[in-house]
């Protein structure tokens, strides 16, 4: 039997999947999934072409653990390497992206099965190599934010930092507000978000550009969102103060539960007040106004 594609399959922990999933990309995946289930530790699994060296892949993410290992981070598992049993990994990837209801009045859904709910907005989000299928508790509860925001007034313009796949901003764009700046260092995940801008007919709304977080020349917005990490959100806090217009609102994701406390209280220092907080998952999300 020819094998038409490769399945890799590893376990790794919640703190290592983001490296790990690059890392597959990097190997030259072709679609890489997480899977998780209550209890058990996430799983990757990741399809390569048939002409993929297998034994290859598995050498060099032994590899990549070891080294994670070295870093303090948790290893990932064994990995296995095997034919796709199900020899058309674009069912099997397809599959894992269903369309998601997302707060009261969104909907998450892949190019191919986007349907209309009524009542509900759908937002096209090609699940690719960039950050934000929706899928995440991080990115769903920016989602929620931003949905409770746009209830309370539509803001006229908005900064979307660490755009990803776009989906933040696209969303925006598609509740109503008029203009979105979104950045992300990566040139892949400015290249996923543009198409996802045009996908969804905003592309005129959504300016989408290769830059970093802390270094915008831009007019103070009534919305800033940034789903990053607790870390950049203490080194950003003094370019977030200069980002949100007065009484503008600051969305923050990428927060663990364990760490709101101290993101909230290092914002506060910036003129920044709590305003309200979701957990999804073990993440927070964050949302606070500049000034009283
Ligand atoms: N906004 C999306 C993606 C979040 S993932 C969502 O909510 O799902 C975080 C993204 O931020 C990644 O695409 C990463 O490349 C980008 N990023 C991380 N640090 C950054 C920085 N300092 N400047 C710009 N982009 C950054």
């Amino acid at each position: 039997m020819t094998t038409a594609y490769w399945e890799l399959a590893v376990a790794v922990s919640p703190d290592a999947t983001e490296p790990v999933t690059n890392f597959l990309w990097e190997l030259g995946a072709l679609g890489v999934v997480e899977e998780e289930t209550p209890g058990a530790s996430p799983r990757l699994r990741a399809f390569f072409p048939a002409h993929a060296d297998a034994a290859g892949l598995e050498t060099r993410l032994r590899a990549y653990g070891d080294a994670l290992g070295a870093l303090g981070l948790p290893a990932p598992g064994p990995p296995s390497v095997g034919p796709l049993a199900d020899p058309d990994w674009a069912a099997a990837w397809r599959d894992h992206f269903r369309p998601l209801p997302v707060g009261r009045r969104l909907v998450i859904a892949p190019p191919w099965d986007a349907p209309t709910f009524a009542g509900r907005l759908t937002v096209v989000i090609e699940p690719g190599r960039a950050f934000g299928t929706g899928h995440h508790g991080t990115t769903a509860g920016c989602l929620e934010a931003l949905e409770a925001l746009v209830d309370d007034g539509v803001p006229v313009h908005a900064i979307d930092l660490g755009t990803g796949s776009g989906i933040l901003a696209v969303a925006a764009a598609c509740l109503g507000v008029g203009r979105v700046v979104a950045v992300d260092e990566d040139p892949d995940a400015v290249a996923a978000a543009t198409a996802n801008a045009a996908r969804n007919g905003v592309a005129d709304r959504v300016r989408c550009a290769v830059g970093d977080a802390g270094g915008l020349d831009v007019a103070p917005a009534p919305l800033v969102l940034a789903n990053l990490l607790s870390a950049a959100h203490a080194r950003l806090a003094p370019r977030y103060a200069e980002y949100v217009a007065p009484r503008g609102a600051l969305v923050l994701g990428g927060i663990l539960d364990s760490e709101a406390a101290g993101v909230a209280g290092e914002l506060a220092r910036h003129g920044f007040v709590p305003r309200a907080a979701r957990s999804l998952d073990g993440w927070t999300t964050l949302q606070l106004t500049r000034g009283r």
